[in-house]
């Protein structure tokens, strides 16, 4: 099992501190913390729990939650100690970005790596953090809890949505 999670809290506040449209005129590797932090949708996508296939790579999604991952927000609850918490929690970085290739296509650090724009309904461009969920995106209200599962279950939560775009 692959469990990997990222920035998906403190965005409120770096967003404001953020320059307009830094996405569109910056790389990654050109963003400031603050920059980088606002770029996470908020998605939650990338924390829930996922296998790979040792053989062949494949990488095959679950609707396991992360423990730490509030299924309403899709915030990481303890962002600042997840690597003490999860110690499989990954962090992004750009190199990481650059060689993920489970990134959700939807991902802004993916979109942005890519060249594209973010869509409408990432909150930089709506301005709420809303939106991302009313436009099905986020993993809101499609997740379960791993707390009392074995990873013998996990095959039973497969799904194929988070790598959609
Ligand atoms: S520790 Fe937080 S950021 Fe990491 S996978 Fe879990 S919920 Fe996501
Ligand atoms: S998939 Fe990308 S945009 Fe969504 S929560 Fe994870 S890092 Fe943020």
């Amino acid at each position: 099992m692959v469990k990997t999670g990222t920035a998906a809290t403190e965005r409120t506040a770096t967003a404001q501190a953020a320059e307009p449209a830094f996405w569109r005129v910056k790389t990654l590797g050109q963003m400031s913390a603050a920059e980088w932090e606002a770029l996470c949708d908020g998605c939650g996508r990338c924390c829930l729990n996922k296998f790979e296939d040792a053989d062949t790579g494949e990488i095959f999604w679950t609707s396991i939650a992360c423990r730490l991952l509030d299924p309403q927000s899709c915030r990481c609850t303890d962002y600042r100690n997840r690597f003490d918490k999860v110690p499989d929690c990954i962090g992004l970085d750009v190199e990481k970005v650059a060689s993920l290739a489970w990134l959700p296509p939807t991902c802004a650090y993916r979109l942005v790596h890519e060249g594209r724009d973010l869509y409408w309904w990432h909150p930089l461009v709506s301005g709420t953090p809303e939106t991302v969920h009313e436009a099905g995106i986020s993993v809101r209200g499609r997740t379960i809890a791993e707390d009392g599962l074995e990873p013998e279950d996990y095959e039973d939560f497969l799904v194929d949505w988070p790598g959609q775009g």
